[in-house]
């Protein structure tokens, strides 16, 4: 029986723009996504006969925090995707154990629990493939699956740059930006909730009027053109949660970064830098201020098999 490992990447949404709840209880939105090269891993492999799913959760550069604050139970993102596999798959869910490597920080806006299930869903097409005898479903079907499970998934397993509409899960691809991004990350003590954050947007009723994102995208040449049109229609709310957010983001753009915002429903705060050099100068400054920081990098493939 073979192991099979995927990975998927981190996003930051470079804009997020939110309309009305709608009836059926979501909010539409309007999603300009970028992938960053910070990735979840996810490996499968056989488990013992009669165990059902085994799920091991180990960090890599987080704070043990955001490991311990990852169910290992029905609700891990992970457990429905290959639940809703199966099914689709027309099989009995199997006996496996399945180990993820988290290097997203959880809760912190930035769609890792999503990554998690896009590299299982990539993972257990294949394994299933491979030991069960399944055949294989296709990009298209595995990206529905993907947006029956949650409204970043199907970005996390298309990776890249896309504009997202509806909830967010109608991906349509565009052309990749023609220079490389860098991005400090700093992650907050506390997660923000995204159904908290939306609900206090409501609160405010500050939704905005969509632009069309693919023109807006066609009309990003340089880095600059970048920064000058980052936004996101949750900030205002997640400041309003946690309004050490707006202290952070001047003490970031401070440091030199070309602009900060709230990743997502937040609480991490994304900040486009110049350069490699000025993201890790950025990021060793915020650690010494006791503010635990990362970086990234675009351009991000989605999720894809690892050899
Ligand atoms: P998004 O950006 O998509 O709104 P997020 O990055 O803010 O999401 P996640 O890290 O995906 O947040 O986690 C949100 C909650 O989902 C966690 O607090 C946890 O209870 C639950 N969860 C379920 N499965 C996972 C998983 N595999 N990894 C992390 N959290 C998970």
């Amino acid at each position: 029986m073979n192991k099979v490992r995927a990975t998927a990447p981190a996003k930051v949404n470079l804009i997020f723009e939110v309309g009305q709840l709608e009836p059926t209880g979501y909010h539409s939105v309007n999603s300009l996504f970028l992938a960053l090269d910070l990735r979840e891993e996810v490996s499968i492999s056989v488990g013992l006969q009669g165990t059902g799913i085994t799920i091991y959760v180990k960090g890599e550069d987080l704070p043990a925090r955001h490991i311990a604050a990852v169910p290992t139970d029905e609700s891990n993102l992970v457990v429905k995707a290959v639940r809703l596999l199966s099914k689709k798959l027309g099989i009995e869910t199997p006996d496996i154990q399945i180990d993820i490597l988290k290097r997203i920080p959880v809760a912190g806006g930035m769609a890792g629990g999503s990554a998690d299930a896009a590299a299982t869903l990539v993972a257990f097409n294949e394994y299933a493939n491979k030991n069960l005898g399944t055949a294989k479903l296709t990009l298209e079907e595995l990206l529905e699956a993907g947006s029956e499970l949650g409204s970043d998934i199907p970005f996390c397993i298309l990776g890249k740059i896309a504009v997202g509409t509806d909830r967010g899960n109608q991906l349509s691809a565009i052309p990749e930006l023609s220079f490389t991004t860098h991005w400090v990350l700093a992650i907050s003590q506390q997660g923000l909730s995204t159904p908290t954050v939306f609900a206090k947007f409501d609160e405010l009723g500050q939704s905005s009027e969509f632009r069309d994102l693919v023109e807006l995208r066609n009309s990003i040449g340089t880095i600059e053109d970048l920064a000058g049109c980052l936004g996101n229609d949750l900030q205002a709310s997640a400041v309003e949660l946690m309004p050490q957010l707006s202290t952070l983001i001047q003490n970031i753009e401070s440091l030199g970064a070309l602009r900060a915002i709230v990743s997502g429903s937040g609480p991490t705060i994304a900040a486009l830098c110049s350069s490699k050099e000025q993201a890790e100068t950025i990021a060793e400054t915020l650690n010494g201020q006791g503010i635990f920081a990362l970086t990234a990098s675009s351009p991000a493939l989605g999720a894809n098999l690892e050899g």
